[in-house]
């Protein structure tokens, strides 16, 4: 008779699955796909995920483990996400047990019980004198006992062994219990009053229907956040459950404010505030269906629902929706993919689309829904473009600019300057010799802090007291050059003494909840400057903010990467759109050296559409996405040359097909960062399939150099950008 193996995914970063003997003692048709079972990979015990079974193995049979033990008795995720999986795991190249980790909660990828029980080890007694002499015992009865108990995970985070828990059962002090947790049952779904749509509000209401993608493409404050609310409750109402996907920094307690006004009952919001456990708990009211509206950021396009209805994806556009690191996928583009497994409607919104979703509902493959007026009758922004070629500024500020910001400040108003960089100087100089302030990690500078008089590099968080004498002549005479938010700040209180001035940027919010706490004083309304880094740029309502002094998106204009001018075109129009949100017309003010820069000119004058179309144009032109397909490959070592000489092998290994290009390998745009140094091989492709049977002969490659173990390498899919 033919041997029957478990075909394990096991989170390890390789790609391929794992054989294994069904556990001792469990039949074999117990060991369906989607159930997780714990097994010993080299010296560790890893949870892994039943894929399939199969009679083939390349190990001889002997050389087969028996997993360890079955941790479900059914699937820990519905077969639509799982598919989901195997579908991503298959288009970014990466490897299928870390992708199935990725849609796991933590305490379940750690084997944590799937369903409502749990087992807890209980002491029995609390005479600590029965156990004896041995001392890991002794430790683990003294745990339990003041832990009231510990659970699996528990223990194996404290590395108790098996034999240690054996024991203690067996001397009769400690047994095992089951609890269950208790996941609050819905009740009567309550929903609040709607307001009264808008015709455009309601017409995109009446355009969106129970399948398929739609674009929102709403002007700030159209009221885009009303039409989800509206399309919720419907899908609500049908009895099916609503997944809302916002951007990092937008799940602010105000955020989830405004569906819980609305929905009373059964919001479940994944914010990164919860423990482990909570957010195991989430994951079982969606799955159970227990909970109505799910509000998440990036990893919450995993969370089963029972009865799925509804996927929102708000600020479709924004950065955080793609994973930056490791396994390296687009929430959104998965959320489009989900919508189409489980036959539900997918709602893309945003004032600012990106080119892709832009393209694709220009031609029919999504539906347009547009919002091109403001909800509460407030006046879409004027641009005010103050070329500073020939101005003398003072810290930053144009004669121009400060006269600007005096006229709605004495209104009372409220005046927000935006430049996206932090710190205050963006690097520190010697007069005498010009010695700059490099960070010897990266090719990168470091940025000078005046609050602690540090240099800090923003790139590898390498941090030193900044120096009194240039390092390299002894001179005394070191400057700040160039301007950070710390800066403006100085800078505003010396020309602006009597107003308050509140900044937020990464530096002024590290304490928890300091930035929920800044957001909320900002949208006080009192007057006053409030100064920023995008975090401040995006979905905040602050009603009395009647002018956004734009202080620096110059280089954005004049990247080399064609990525930048998009993003820096979506960034000037979010930000503009947190100026006049009520009753007063805004006022946003661009600084600029180019203020006849052509994409500039068409962003203000003609608005963001033409703006797209035009970069459309010119995508087109030069065949880059959305008109052709990209991927890319990075690789980054300790050894100079070693990652170009990586992809060098994985360029002139992988066979040629047609219509696909590699180009390069060239050395990253920052070639040494954190001490490693950085190469990348771009593909691309009209072609997306063949784009993809490319990229799979290049990952089996990479596999198989000799250089893999010298050098980290990934799989950009869709890359967010070239860097
Ligand atoms: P967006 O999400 O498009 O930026 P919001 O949903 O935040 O816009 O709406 C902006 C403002 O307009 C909010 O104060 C909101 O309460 C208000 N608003 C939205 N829709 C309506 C409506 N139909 N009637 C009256 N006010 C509305
Ligand atoms: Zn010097
Ligand atoms: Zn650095």
């Amino acid at each position: 008779m033919k041997n029957t193996y478990l075909e394990v995914a096991v989170p390890v970063p390789l790609r391929r699955t794992f054989h294994y003997l069904p556990p001792p003692g469990v039949p074999l048709a117990n060991c369906a796909r989607g159930l997780r079972v714990e097994v010993s990979f080299g010296r560790q015990t890893l949870v892994g995920i039943i894929l399939g079974q199969t009679h083939h193995s390349d190990l001889p049979a002997d050389k087969i483990k028996a997993a360890s033990s079955l941790l479900d008795s059914a699937p820990v995720m519905p077969e639509t996400i799982f598919d989901l999986c195997l579908w991503a795991a298959d288009y970014y190249h990466h490897p299928i047990g870390e992708v199935l980790h990725t849609a796991l909660p933590v305490l379940l990828r750690q084997g944590e019980s799937a369903t409502r029980t749990y087992q807890k080890l209980m002491p029995i007694g609390a005479d600590a004198q029965a156990v004896g002499r041995a001392p890991r015992q002794k430790a683990l009865f003294e745990m339990l006992i003041c832990q009231e108990g510990l659970r699996k995970s528990e223990l194996r985070a404290q590395d108790f062994a098996p034999a240690v828990i054996k024991a203690l059962i067996d001397k009769q002090l400690a047994q095992w219990q089951t609890f269950e947790d208790k996941t609050p049952e819905i009740q009567d779904l309550q929903i609040g009053q709607h307001l009264t749509p808008g015709h455009e509000q309601a017409e995109a209401l009446a355009r969106i229907k129970s399948e398929g993608t739609h674009l929102l493409f709403g002007v700030t404050g159209s009221g885009k956040t009303e039409v989800y609310l509206q399309a919720i409750a419907r899908v609500l109402s049908a009895g099916k459950q609503a997944l809302i996907l916002v951007p990092e920094i937008g799940l602010t307690p105000q955020t989830i404010q405004r569906f819980q006004d609305r929905f009373k009952v059964g919001v479940v919001a994944m914010h990164s505030g919860l423990t482990d456990r909570e957010r195991l708990l989430a994951f079982r009211q969606a799955a159970a269906g227990t909970a109505a509206v799910i509000i998440g950021t990036r990893s919450a396009i995993f969370t089963p629902l029972k009865n799925p209805g509804l996927i929102v994806i708000d600020e479709e556009h924004d950065a955080s929706f793609k994973q930056q690191e490791g396994f390296r996928y687009s929430a959104r583009d998965l959320a489009v993919m989900r919508g189409q497994k489980e036959h539900i409607a997918v709602i893309l919104g945003s004032a600012t689309p990106s080119l892709e979703s832009y393209a694709n509902a220009q031609s029919g493959k999504y539906a347009m829904l547009r919002l091109n007026e403001r909800a509460n009758a407030a006046q879409i922004a004027k641009y005010n473009v103050i070329g500073i070629e020939h101005q003398q500024l003072t810290e930053g500020f144009s004669p121009p600019l400060v006269k600007l910001m005096q006229q709605h400040l004495e209104q009372d108003h409220q005046v927000l300057v935006f430049l996206n960089r932090r710190g205050f100087a963006p690097v520190l100089h010697c007069r005498q010799c010009l010695w700059l302030s490099t960070c010897h990690r990266c090719d990168a500078r470091m940025t000078f802090h005046l609050s602690d008089r540090s240099l800090v590099c923003h790139h590898c968080s390498t941090r030193q007291a900044s120096p009194t004498q240039c390092p390299d002549c002894k001179s005394r005479e070191l400057v700040p050059l160039g301007l950070g938010t710390q800066r403006l700040e100085a800078g505003l209180q010396a020309l602006f003494p009597e107003e308050d001035i509140l900044r937020i940027d990464r530096d002024s919010t590290r304490t928890k909840g300091a930035l929920a706490e800044k957001i909320a004083a900002a949208s006080s309304g009192q007057r006053g400057i409030l100064l920023g880094t995008q975090l401040l740029a995006k979905g905040h309502h602050f009603p009395n903010v009647t002018l956004v002094a734009v202080i620096d998106l110059d280089s954005g204009f004049y990247s080399s990467d064609y990525h930048a001018i998009e993003r820096t075109g979506q960034m000037l129009l979010q930000v503009g759109g947190r100026s006049g949100r009520e009753k007063v017309q805004g006022t946003v003010a661009i600084q600029t050296l180019f203020p006849e820069q052509p994409m500039l000119r068409c962003l203000i004058d003609d608005g963001y559409e033409k703006f797209c179309e035009q970069l459309l144009v010119e995508r087109q032109a030069n065949q880059l996405p959305p008109f052709t397909y990209q991927a890319v490959i990075r690789a980054e070592a300790v050894t100079a040359g070693n990652a170009i000489r990586f992809l060098e092998e994985i360029a002139a290994n992988t066979p040629h097909q047609p219509s696909v290009e590699l180009l390069g390998p060239i050395p990253s745009a920052m070639e040494k960062r954190a001490g490693k140094f950085r190469a990348q091989l771009l593909a691309s492709s009209d072609n997306r399939k063949r784009l993809h049977q490319t990229l799979s002969q290049a990952v089996i490659i990479a596999d198989k150099s000799t250089l893999n173990r010298t050098v980290r390498w990934s799989v950009d899919v869709d890359p967010f950008d070239l860097f």
